[in-house]
């Protein structure tokens, strides 16, 4: 029985990976779980999934927690940073899921690596703010991390069995968003609400922003230099709307692998889950002659100026991919309530990045107090902004 634990069992990667788990129980449990402020959800999980611990965001919301799970419940309940590093650390997992959104995901995440758990990743955030030490200490604990992400994991399937010297290029896709075929003009004035639906997949809130803005594939351009250690400028982007090519790598002998399947995020999960297994998959299964012709374009920097934005830092590196991504997240909050829209999105990414003073090689003080200052910077642009929204 392999035990797992999960950071952010109630976001949409913790569910899905709870469902692979269910499917395969006979060989998965969760030893630990953590979640935010779901109390409803995660006394479900805990009831169906009886998990030694689980943590939540703070103690109020514990204490609720508590009070809701029935008597003779054996599951500790915790919270704060201190539950957190206990689910990340737990004794009985051998493999952590790290899916907590955004920043909040790398300190949990590098406990876990510092404990010697492998990790499955759908945290992108942690590697975007802290590659090089995130890679540095899985490689000193010989942990092994496995892409989550739908993208990573076609490109580490993709790779296998290839040497590191014959790979070319990596090709990511992008389905491009619910806004890919919107004019300048139109990108002005969508809302939240329209941001919010994805054309292909189900996810969280503040990825299905990003993924509109293009900024996730930005992020995940940064992601795969450090998963895959691949020069920033041998990433490339495609667009695909259909999302059933997940990803390529091109090889110097002129030939390209890529990786298809139905865009279900259970499948990229169960294979890191199981990694170098495969186990059976979902009912729904992938029918090309249904999915008709597949479709490949060029990015358009104009109109998605956050893909550049992002190159860019991944390119400088240092600090600046975890300015970037403070700033994205502050910027995208705002938007989600109204009170910037779409397109300052990058405006506001721009100016703070514009501002900062990056510092080469940093330690994790410096990448944290980084991300507090873009943090800062980006709650002043964005008040400037809103007063004349
Ligand atoms: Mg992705």
């Amino acid at each position: 029985m392999k035990k797992i634990s999960i950071l952010g069992s109630t976001g949409s990667i913790g569910v899905s990976t709870l469902d692979v788990i269910a499917r395969h129980s006979t060989r998965f449990s969760a030893a630990a779980l953590a979640g935010g402020r779901n109390i409803r959800l995660l006394k479900d999980q805990i009831e169906c999934f009886h998990p030694a611990v689980a943590s939540v965001i703070d103690e109020a919301h514990a204490e609720r927690l508590r009070e809701s799970l029935p008597p003779g419940c054996a599951t500790a309940v915790l919270s704060g940073p201190a539950g957190y590093r206990e689910v990340a650390r737990h004794g009985e997992a051998s493999m952590v899921v790290s899916a907590m959104v955004g920043s909040a995901g790398l300190l949990p995440t590098l406990e876990a690596i510092d404990a010697g758990k492998d990790i499955a990743l759908a945290n992108k955030e942690a590697l975007v703010m802290a590659g090089g030490l995130v890679v540095e200490k899985a490689r000193e604990r010989r942990v092994r991390i496995l892409p989550v992400d739908s993208e990573h994991s076609a490109i580490h399937q993709c790779l296998a069995g290839n040497r590191p010297e014959d790979i070319q290029r990596i090709i990511l896709t992008a389905s491009g968003g619910p806004f890919r075929t919107f004019s300048a003009e139109q990108l002005d004035t969508v809302t939240p609400a329209a941001a919010l639906k994805h054309p292909n997949w189900e996810m969280g809130r503040k990825i299905t922003i990003d993924s509109a803005s293009m900024m996730n594939k930005g992020l995940e351009i940064i992601e795969a230099r450090w998963l895959f250690d691949v020069g920033i400028d041998r990433i490339d982007v495609l667009v695909h709307p259909k999302s059933i090519v997940h990803s390529m790598v091109a090889y110097r002998d002129g030939s390209v692998v890529a990786q298809l399947g139905i865009p279900d995020m259970r499948i990229p999960i169960a294979y890191a889950l199981s990694f170098p297994e495969r186990l059976r998959g979902p009912e729904a299964a992938l029918n090309l002659i249904q999915a008709g012709p597949l479709e490949f374009f060029e990015p358009d920097p104009e109109r998605f100026p956050c893909l550049k934005l992002a190159r860019d830092a991944g390119r400088s590196g240092g600090t600046l991919p975890a300015v970037l991504n403070g700033a994205n997240e502050v910027a995208v909050e705002a938007f989600l309530q109204e009170r910037i829209r779409f397109r300052d999105l990058p405006v506001v990414i721009l100016k703070v990045l514009d501002r900062h003073l990056p510092v080469a090689s940093p330690d994790l003080d410096q990448i944290l107090q980084a991300d507090r200052w873009a943090r800062r910077e980006a709650d002043y642009f964005v008040e400037r902004i809103a007063e004349n929204v």
